[in-house]
């Protein structure tokens, strides 16, 4: 297990939304905060925001629904 300084949960669920700019600001902030101390969320944001940024170029509104 590895312990996570008491940041708060894991954001990965959150991180779709994140990357397409859908949190509400202190959501978004901390989602921030939490990618800076969590080298596991820090990975999973990069993969999310590759797919994203691909899925983007091609249907960024479906995305949304
Ligand atoms: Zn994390």
């Amino acid at each position: 297990m590895t312990a996570d300084r008491g940041d708060g949960p894991h954001v990965r669920l959150l991180l779709g939304a994140y990357v397409l700019d859908a949190l509400e600001a202190d959501e978004s902030c901390s989602v921030a905060r939490h990618l800076q101390r969590c080298g596991a969320c820090a990975s999973a944001y990069v993969e999310v925001a590759d797919a994203v940024s691909l899925l983007a170029l091609l249907h960024a509104d479906d995305l949304l629904e």
